[in-house]
């Protein structure tokens, strides 16, 4: 695949890189192993107020990044100032909360004294997609490296210029040349690199083959991973719950980044005494969206990244559809430049047709009825996914059931699943493993080594 920054809302192509070659992955390779050499014992202060300086950049120059996330992969503006600025909250969060999360940890034993150290690894590499091309690298970059690693980022081949930009802002915070850099090469380029003996872990966001692919190439060599893959999540929405509340959180919860997002809600499952009221508004909702330019402030869908994303979007509705699924609004790509896709919602959508058990990357919502809190559990669990889920009510013996039953990495109760510097985010079954953010993202490329002095 080359590496192209590609306008998904006109079709035009702005630039394009070639691929690094052996010598130059080599190079990179080097510099980064004797980067962490030094920057391993960096003090915490010093890595601290490097950070911060990141998170100052990004500040500052939020609407400059945001204009070319949104030329290069289409994200709505509005959503791209928020990603920026995000960014900077997570660079923050780490540089304040990094050396406590990383402190060493007492435990008593028969020692005179015995704990848990918590020390860097080395180069990790780091393979991205597109979707939020800011915020996934900062979730990995920021922790990993307060933590005293160093970090190699082999970005998605659509968002060659995003990734330069963001060894840049490292660079400019002060961080050595070594500390983060941008490998521009194709995922062809990946094994080659993860075999490589100086890169000692990876993690990827991305893709179940993807992350199969990498997870296989990194067990044979025995280096740890995180894998961030894809997800199916459901929106529960049970009788006792806010109704007009439930539906403007579920139309941005599926449409949020114009449908392509892991932990968009995919499948809405509601309790069948409110499905009816549920369908009339949701639909109205999602017919009210204002589809456009993605430079436009008042734009909520702008175009899907890049014309396979479109076409394989397509197909899955259209398979669905033959197989018997019924189109409530929009169904079938825009007819106009760029790779633009309309809010569409489905119903009645028949076990094993794409849209039943596929995850679909786009602003298609699936709609379910169910008879009972039970149907909807069992419902929910039917995928081979568990990254997020969110389920709707005011019952308290509901809201507990939920939290108890729902196979995922995260339950949101009455709210819709997002991504927070102090939680922990991840999932379980074909999403992944792993955590990033929060104190359990900040231990994942760690060494936890176990001290025990003698009485
Ligand atoms: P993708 O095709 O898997 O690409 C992700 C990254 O993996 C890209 O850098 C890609 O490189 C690379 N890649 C692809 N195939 C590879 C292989 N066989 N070996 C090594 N590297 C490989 O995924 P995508 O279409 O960009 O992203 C959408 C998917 O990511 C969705 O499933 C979504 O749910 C998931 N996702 C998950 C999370 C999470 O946190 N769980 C967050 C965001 C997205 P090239 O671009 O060069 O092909």
């Amino acid at each position: 695949m080359p590496i192209a920054s590609v306008n998904p809302a006109t079709g035009e192509t702005i630039k394009t890189f070639e691929s690094l070659d052996e010598a130059q992955i080599d190079d990179k390779l080097q510099r980064g192993a004797d980067t962490f050499s030094s920057y391993h014992r960096t003090a915490f202060r010093e890595r601290e107020s490097m950070m911060t300086r990141a998170a100052e950049i990004l500040e500052t120059e939020k609407n400059d990044f945001a204009r070319l996330m949104t030329v290069e992969m289409g994200k709505p503006i509005k959503g791209a100032v928020g990603e920026a600025e995000k960014c900077a909250w997570v660079c923050r969060y780490y540089a304040e909360t990094g050396r406590q999360h990383l402190a060493d940890k007492l435990i008593e034993t028969n020692a005179k004294k015995s704990y848990v150290r918590f020390e860097p690894l080395g180069p990790v590499l780091a393979v991205m997609p597109w979707n939020f091309p800011f915020w996934q690298v900062f979730r990995f970059a920021a922790p990993a490296l307060m933590a005293g690693n160093v970090g190699l980022l082999k970005h998605a081949s659509n968002v060659p210029q995003c990734a330069l930009a963001i060894e840049d802002i490292f660079r400019r915070a002060g961080f050595p040349v070594g500390a983060f850099q941008t490998l521009l090469v194709g995922s062809d380029g990946v094994q080659r690199i993860l075999e490589d003996r100086r890169v000692v872990a990876a993690t990827l966001t991305g893709s179940e083959p993807a992350g199969r692919s990498v997870a296989g190439i990194a067990g044979k060599q025995i280096k740890k991973t995180v894998l961030e893959l894809g997800g199916s999540d459901p929106f529960i929405v049970m009788p006792s719950a806010d109704m007009q509340e439930a539906v403007t959180t579920a139309v941005k919860a599926r449409t949020i980044n114009s449908g392509q997002s892991c932990i968009a809600a995919k499948r809405f499952i509601i309790a069948t005494d409110i499905y009816d009221e549920f369908e009339r508004s949701f639909v109205a909702e999602m017919q009210a969206l204002r589809v456009g330019d993605p430079l436009d402030e008042a734009t909520d869908i702008g175009p899907l990244a890049t014309e396979q994303i479109l076409k394989d979007v397509d197909e899955q509705v259209k398979t669905s559809v033959a197989a018997g699924a019924h189109i409530l609004t929009g169904g079938k790509k825009l007819d106009r430049p760029g790779n633009f896709f309309p809010p569409t919602v489905l119903a009645n959508i028949p076990h094993g047709s794409p849209a039943y058990c596929e995850e679909i990357f786009g602003p298609v919502a699936l709609l379910f009825r169910v008879n009972n809190i039970d149907d909807a559990i069992e419902l929910a669990n039917a995928t081979t996914f568990g990254l997020g889920s969110a389920a709707w009510t005011n019952d308290p013996d509901e809201q507990e059931h939920f939290i108890e039953e729902l196979e995922a990495g995260s339950v949101f109760i009455n709210g819709m699943v997002a991504s927070d510097p102090r939680l922990p985010f991840g999932g379980i079954k074909h999403s992944g493993y792993g955590r990033e953010l929060g104190e359990f993202g900040i231990r994942e490329f760690v060494n936890v080594k176990t001290v025990w002095i003698k009485e």
